[in-house]
């Protein structure tokens, strides 16, 4: 077994030069286990994370735990993007498309590093299922509806207009297009981010610990049973309230509290795939309709890189093994290769595929249909364990104040505390988020020596944070070195991702806080020995587990290239 972290506090510098105090450890069970807890919230996606962020900002005691890493399951593996969601417009739910604008707002200021504008196009071809006026009104309606708070004003294009701004798109049967604009998000560091604040915030985090069993007494749930995945450690967390936050696994919680319990929700399994951008040539993230089935879908750039995504099929698929299918792959394909009938993309181009379950709420069913939000649903169990369904990214914070209102009503009813005021969730800047132009921010990065990718690749990636990557670099050059010769990300990167960011295992760093799995041709299999390495000599491991840890990688690489 690897060793148990390292654990601690200390003061940091943030990105302004002052130092602030910050907690940044995994909490042992042990530890978790010593005082109960006002709230329990179970899973580290972005749900979970923004409830124990809200709740530690109002001052609530408050464990957060997961099975695998934060942001392991959904929240690592959505299209990435911060919108209001055109499709609600064709449904004519313009409630919905306002607040998810609203929030887009909201996170392009709080976390302007991991949040940022993009520039979409959307052509149109003769006989597309939404002709070139609908979706000029529909799009005219998308940036009313943003009021003040539009990323910029879209604009109507003719047929040459599209072909200048994007001339590898299709030009036989094309009428024009509307350019318009979104924001694309870094959607494992936004969780990250989130789940950092709430430490900071005095939340207890622990990873990689499953939840297996619920703690009940006189019938009312007051805790959980969890076993710690790194060490084999149990322990029983003691909550005033448990919150069930596992985004596709939530059906599988509730069972544990009444296994009569009918299903919630039902999933469907969204696919991307990543290619090199110069493969399509695109400039902007591109809009299309499927000619496979006339979904609507996208290829969204990724610096050099390009992913295409998404299916939406039908899924009985375990949330805990869902990869892309060869046949999702050659949809996807097929459907980039229609919009840009030069880039012939196959199944060779594919750098790296991921799959996520959505976890749609069932009408009917448990829940009448009064109290269904198709976008998400906040509901109580037999025992007394709040389940919170559905949502998406971009509405996550709005969720999380919603569910913690409850939560603060239901502790005022249990023993007569205040009710706690709200949150400021949408002003205070997440972690890396307090300074808006990130350029000046690499300047001691550039006067270290550092490549000026590196640079840009640390300042996006961390904010304000990257002074904490110089000063790792001052104090030790050889942290400089590249960790892999086609990627930007140096080794400090992993003694800050392990010492600050709750990295325990390899793919931790490689997957969600780095991301050389995506945006290598090997998927960060060349990198792994010397990330374990680092990540070792932070968390005390000897030869043996380095060796395990690094091996560890290279199996998770065997299993998810199956559909390659
Ligand atoms: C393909 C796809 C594309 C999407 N694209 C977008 C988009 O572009 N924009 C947008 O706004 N939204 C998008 N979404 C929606 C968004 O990604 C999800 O709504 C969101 O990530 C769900 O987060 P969550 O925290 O509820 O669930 P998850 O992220 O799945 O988190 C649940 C967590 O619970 C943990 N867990 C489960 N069981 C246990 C247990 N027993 N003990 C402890 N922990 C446990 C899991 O390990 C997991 O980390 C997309 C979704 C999909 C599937």
């Amino acid at each position: 077994m690897p060793g148990e972290p390292r654990t601690g506090a200390g003061d940091v510098q943030d990105g302004r030069g002052s130092a602030t105090r910050e907690i940044w450890h995994r909490s042992s069970l042990e530890q978790l286990a010593r005082t109960p807890a006002d709230l329990l919230v179970i899973g580290a996606g972005i749900t979970g994370a923004g409830i124990a962020r809200d709740a530690a900002m109002r001052g609530l005691r408050t464990i957060l735990v997961d099975q695998h890493d934060i942001a392991w399951g959904t929240s690592s593996r959505s299209s990435r993007l911060i919108h209001g969601g055109l499709r609600y417009l064709e449904e004519g739910d313009l409630g919905l498309v306002f607040e998810a604008l609203r929030e887009r707002k909201t996170l392009l200021t709080i976390a302007p590093h991991l949040v940022q504008p993009l520039p979409f196009m959307f052509p149109v071809h003769r006989g597309d299922r939404v002709p070139l006026w609908k979706l000029w009104a529909g799009i005219w309606l998308y940036d009313l509806l943003a009021a003040f708070r539009n990323v910029r004003w879209h604009r109507l294009l003719g047929k040459r207009g599209v072909l200048q701004a994007e001339p590898m798109v299709r030009e036989r049967g094309l009428v024009g297009g509307v350019r318009y604009f979104d924001a694309q998000c870094d959607d494992a560091r936004l969780t990250l981010a989130t789940v950092r604040s709430a430490l900071a915030h005095g939340a207890q985090v622990t990873t990689h610990a499953r939840v297996t069993g619920l703690l009940r007494a006189d019938g009312r749930i007051h805790g959980a049973r969890l076993e710690d995945q790194l060490t084999g450690a149990t322990a029983e967390v003691q909550a005033r309230i448990v919150v069930n936050a596992t985004g596709p696994w939530c059906d599988r919680l509730r069972r544990l509290e009444d296994p009569q319990a009918a299903p919630l929700i039902r999933t469907t399994k969204g696919a991307h795939v990543m290619v090199r951008r110069s493969r399509l040539g695109h400039d902007a993230a591109i809009t299309l309709t499927s000619p496979i089935d006339g979904r609507v879908m996208f290829v969204l750039p990724w610096g050099e890189f390009s992913y295409i995504g998404t299916t939406d099929t039908d899924s009985g698929d375990d949330p805990d093994q869902v990869t892309a299918s060869a046949e999702d792959v050659i949809y996807l394909l097929r459907s980039a290769n229609a919009a840009f009938p030069n880039a012939r993309l196959s199944a060779a181009d594919v750098m790296a595929t991921w799959a996520g379950l959505r976890a749609l709420i069932c009408t009917g069913g448990a829940v009448g249909a009064s109290q269904v939000s198709r976008e998400h649903l906040i509901t109580e169990g037999p025992g007394g364990m709040v389940t919170i369904a559905g949502g998406k990214l971009t509405t996550y914070r709005k969720m999380a104040a919603e569910l913690v209102d409850q939560v603060a009503d239901r502790l005022h009813r249990l023993d007569g505390r205040p009710r706690l005021p709200h949150a400021a969730t949408a002003e205070e800047p997440l972690p890396g988020g307090e300074v808006a132009d990130l350029e000046p921010l690499g300047t001691p990065g550039l006067e270290l020596g550092l490549p000026i990718a590196t640079v840009s690749h640390l300042t996006r990636l961390f904010g304000t944070e990257c002074a904490a990557i110089f000063n790792l670099v001052r104090e030790r050059r050889t942290l400089a070195q590249p960790l892999h010769p086609d990627h930007p990300a140096i080794e400090a990167e992993v003694i800050h991702t392990t010492r600050r960011e709750l990295a325990m295992q390899v793919e931790d760093v490689l997957v969600r806080r780095l991301h050389l799995y995506y945006e290598t041709a090997d998927q960060g299999r060349s990198a792994a020995r010397r990330v374990a390495e680092l990540m070792g000599e932070e968390l005390g491991w000897d030869g043996a587990a380095v060796e395990r840890e690094a091996v560890r990688y290279l199996e998770m690489l065997a299993h998810s290239s199956d559909s390659k």
